[in-house]
């Protein structure tokens, strides 16, 4: 009786302002032409559709997919087939999915606090993963520490988890998940990864031999606003949650915001895109903070950041096509790093550069770490291609972390045994 009030509390708290979906569909175009792609960019820029662009059409080499509103499902398939662009449906009802994955984080939330544990297969709240970081740290005192770097621009705590034997301001590897808040299987991925990596210290002996040398830094909720934003109030929200001036509309892409290339091609200045690169490089509070961070400690080696989703592994640069000096380097680790993810389910992934394999992109993440001198500088982007996209059903988040680890081992197996 207690656990049936106890549901219908959360039903009730989880529903209240939440933005729904019901006949949404999520549709994939496969555009056979620049000219397609350019009509899709015009369909993209009309307001009044609200579409929602899950893959940006930016060549006719890769798939487009496009979250189409019921409202304006009638006025885009009449747009698509009057010019001959053909379309198959990925997601027929968005919220149907939505539905099955809010049950699925109910039951689970239940089962976590009947057992008194904790379920790495399942999506959970900023306020669980914190408190399952305070878990951790007193768990593996000796090896675990978190720390505040900052607050959000809604005053939540970013928390990073050091994973450290010791040493003075060694050598050391950044890996951040979630900056894009609505690609969740990124965060559940890292709180997969900090728990493999102190349960595994000591036992594997090359990741043992790793942290005798080296840090590992842990950023799992590089975006916490747009997180909460995205359990408490729309799903598919991406960006920070910072308010635009003049506008109703809200929120930076805090991948589009750093410094390099800021400006540039591929993210916009119109502050209700979903790719809006902000006012100024680093005016996001949560882009500083990280900023501030690998500045001040002056010796990290590696920077990754893992997103979602397509299946890609990629190196700088995001804001030019012309190749980083280490281009060649790059390629072959990252080749080999995804040779160990694929072996381990088959998984395939397509390694470049982020302009040479998906588009132009200014003002990211790993060009501004690759510029300021972090060779080893890498992005994810994590399962699927398409089938779900950013609703990964939670039964895929242990073996989509089981395959990534194996990459990401490689890579900072890499940045151990090639100092520079
Ligand atoms: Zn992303």
């Amino acid at each position: 009786m207690r656990g049936l009030w106890l549901l219908l509390v959360l039903v009730a708290a989880a529903t209240a302002d939440e933005r729904v979906f019901t006949g949404d569909k999520v549709i994939r175009v496969n555009a056979e032409s620049e000219e397609q792609i350019q009509l899709l960019q015009a369909l993209e820029a009309q307001e009044e559709f609200e579409v929602d662009f899950w893959l940006d059409p930016v060549s006719s080499d890769l798939p487009v997919d496009i979250r189409v509103p019921l409202s304006s499902l009638g006025a885009v398939t009449l747009f698509l087939k009057s010019h001959d662009i053909d379309y198959s449906v990925l997601i027929d009802n968005l919220q149907d999915l939505l539905d099955e994955e809010r049950a699925e984080m109910q039951k689970n939330h239940m089962k976590e606090r009947i057992t008194r544990s904790f379920n790495f297969g399942a999506y959970h709240t900023l306020e669980t993963i914190y408190s399952w970081m305070d878990t951790l740290v007193a768990q593996y005192p000796n090896l675990v520490s978190k720390q505040e770097i900052g607050k959000s621009y809604e005053n939540r705590p970013m928390y990073v988890l050091k994973f450290s034997t010791g040493g003075n301001n060694r050598p050391a590897i950044w890996i951040d998940t979630g900056i894009h808040s609505r690609e969740w299987v990124s965060q559940a991925t890292g709180v997969w990864t900090a728990n493999k990596i102190a349960s595994d210290y000591g036992t594997d002996a090359s990741l043992t031999s790793l942290l005798k040398s080296m840090d590992i830094y842990m950023l799992l909720l590089a975006n916490p606003d747009g997180y909460v934003y995205s359990h408490t109030n729309d799903r598919m929200w991406r960006k920070t949650r910072s308010i635009n001036p003049g506008y109703s509309c809200r929120g930076v892409d805090p991948n589009r915001n750093w410094d390099a290339g800021f400006g540039g091609p591929g993210a916009s200045s119109y502050p209700c895109s979903d790719s809006y690169r902000g006012p100024s490089a680093h005016s996001e509070i949560e882009v500083k903070n990280v900023v501030n961070l690998i500045r001040s400690h002056g010796n990290f080696k590696s920077f990754i950041s893992v997103h979602a989703y397509s299946q890609l592994l990629m190196y700088p640069y995001g804001y030019t096509c012309g190749n980083v000096p280490h281009q060649a380097e790059l390629d072959s680790v990252g080749r080999a790093a995804v040779q160990k993810l694929t072996s381990l389910y088959g998984t395939r992934y397509k390694v470049g550069s982020i302009c040479n394999i998906i588009y132009q992109a200014s003002g990211g993440s790993i060009d501004w770490s690759y510029n300021l001198g972090i060779k080893y500088s890498f992005a994810f982007e994590l399962r699927d291609t398409g089938r779900y996209g950013f609703i990964l059903p939670a039964n895929q988040i242990i073996p989509t972390a089981s395959e990534t680890w194996l990459a990401l081992k490689h890579l900072m197996e890499y940045v151990r045994d090639h100092p520079y």
